[in-house]
């Protein structure tokens, strides 16, 4: 080889290393400054002058990460929230998670991995990079030692795994246990219906001043807004199991669920969902649903034509079941804002004659911001089942969790679930049959003390529950554990909320 095209080969050798470098950083979240750089070439460089090590140890971590690299760099770190989200919902969900990877990172994953098989075979194995000098190798074993408190990732990965396995045997040991003692109950009103949403940000309700009005309905209607809410979490289950069980530090606590609190203080319960239900396993929220009087899972036997608009007939004919009872509870899982699929799960509403409006630019804000109206005219039918009733009631409508855009500025922009602000924050709101007019709250509050907050509104008191919680009061709630969570969700970055293209939905 001439010189020149040697210096030719290593200036290519090198832009390929620091290229997975770079890729490899992203992945494992290390910055790529010059020290990283220096010494993680100094590792590979250390690790390279013996064969055993390369292909016993370093080469197996570089298949894990180059299997692992599309998700580290589309969903950022895979904390235990997302590892028990995957393991809890179903196969079709799971591999819609996975349809979201690009290709782009699969070429990626393959370049790694390749570019690793090269460098051991023609540089290892054949001692091209065996360093002869002492001195050095001692400088490149100083380099790596410096490097490698850079790989807290694995510790990490290693510490999510941990706690997702623990919480899942947790849940299976506790979920059929039931340690509630309900000492009173005092229920203002005859029929509680608690609304779940999916993904339901507060950012694009029109309710907290999003233009134009995504919400009339419950823009208008006289109750309770709490303008500050906060979920536990940004995922539907870790977020639910702590809304609905009195949790502990984080933890929830599955023998302390809230159906099996209502259920103990006499009341009738129902629970209506469209989330997914079968999945690989039950996940600690379908279980927790299970134990209602009462248990609809539309998806059980559609999953790819019904919409949350559905779950009204469903509603309609409990109601008509509840009159003869003295206290009844409902609860309605909504599911159709889940980021991934707002414009596939919209034209799903052309049935009910609902006016749907397919954008090219912003096309999934749109029909996430289409969704959210629809809602609200869901809640609205609800509202008025009840008043025909002529029963008294009171509703809550609240959401699992927030959504963030992705590249905020890109006109195809994505929906996804967000460990920032975005992530938190979700609507509140509590509508009574005899409300007259229109209170707004403004505070932080978090979902950490739901069950607690929920208990408080049906009027049932337990010894369990040490200190009660009021969310529709303008009284802080003092609670370490509250002022802990909202301090630390408060600190998180925050992006604006997109303009809603829509002008007119209804035209
Ligand atoms: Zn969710």
């Amino acid at each position: 080889m001439t010189s020149n095209k040697k210096i030719l080969v290593n200036i290519t050798n090198a832009c390929l290393l620091y290229f997975a470098l770079w890729l490899l950083f992203r992945c494992i979240h290390i910055q790529f400054t010059i020290i990283n750089i220096v010494t993680s070439t100094c590792l590979i460089l250390f690790i390279s002058q013996y064969k055993k090590l390369y292909w016993f140890i370093f080469f197996p971590v570089i298949v894990f990460l180059s299997l692992y690299l599309p998700i580290g760099l589309k969903f950022g770190f895979i904390t235990s929230d997302y590892l028990i989200t995957l393991y809890s919902t179903n196969v079709a969900e799971s591999s819609d998670f996975l349809s979201k990877i690009s290709i782009k990172y699969i070429i990626y994953s393959i370049f790694i991995l390749t570019y690793f098989i090269l460098w051991g075979k023609t540089l290892v194995n054949k001692g091209k990079l065996k360093i002869n000098n002492k001195f050095i190798l001692i400088i490149s074993l100083i380099g790596s030692l410096i490097f490698i408190p850079n790989l807290i990732f694995f510790k990490e990965l290693y510490l999510s795994t941990k706690n997702a396995i623990t919480e899942l045997k947790d849940f299976k040991e506790n979920i059929n246990k039931n340690d509630w003692h309900v000492v009173n109950v005092n229920n203002k009103y005859k029929n509680y219906v608690l609304i779940i949403g999916e993904s339901g940000s507060k950012f694009y309700h029109g309710l907290y001043g999003y233009k134009p009005d995504t919400t009339p309905f419950l823009s208008n209607v006289n109750g309770t807004i709490v303008d500050g809410m906060l979920s536990p979490a940004t995922h539907t289950i870790p977020s639910l199991t702590r809304v609905l069980t009195l949790q502990n530090n984080f933890k929830p606590k599955y023998n302390l669920n809230l159906i099996d609190l209502v259920n103990s203080a006499g009341f009738t319960s129902f629970w209506i969902s469209n989330q997914n239900y079968v999945g690989r396993h039950a996940t600690p929220i379908t279980s927790i649903g299970l134990k209602s009087n009462y248990s609809f899972f539309q998806k059980k036997i559609d999953a790819d034509t019904t919409t949350d608009h559905d779950l009204l007939v469903t509603f309609k004919k409990y109601l008509q079941l509840s009159h003869d009872n003295k206290r009844n509870f409902f609860v309605i899982h909504l599911h159709d804002l889940h980021p991934y699929e707002v414009c596939d799960v919209i034209k799903r509403y052309q049935r009910f004659n609902f006016p749907i409006k397919l954008t090219k630019n912003y096309k999934n804000i749109n029909c996430y911001n289409q969704i959210v109206y629809f809602t609200d005219k869901l809640i609205e039918e609800i509202y008025n089942e009840l008043k025909e009733t002529n029963e008294s009631f009171s509703m809550i409508y609240f959401s699992d969790h927030g959504i963030k855009i992705r590249n905020i500025k890109d006109k195809n922009s994505e929906l996804m679930h967000s460990e920032e602000q975005e992530g938190y924050h979700i609507p509140l709101i509590k509508i009574s049959s005899d409300d007259t007019s229109r209170q707004i709250i403004s505070l932080n509050k978090t979902g950490l003390f739901f069950t607690n907050g929920i208990a408080n509104w049906l009027g049932i008191d337990a010894t369990n529950i040490k200190q009660k919680y009021d969310f529709f009061s303008n009284i802080p709630f003092d609670n370490e554990e509250e002022i802990n969570h909202i301090s630390r969700t408060k600190s998180l970055p925050l992006q604006p909320a997109i303009k809603n293209t829509i002008l007119k939905l209804n035209d």
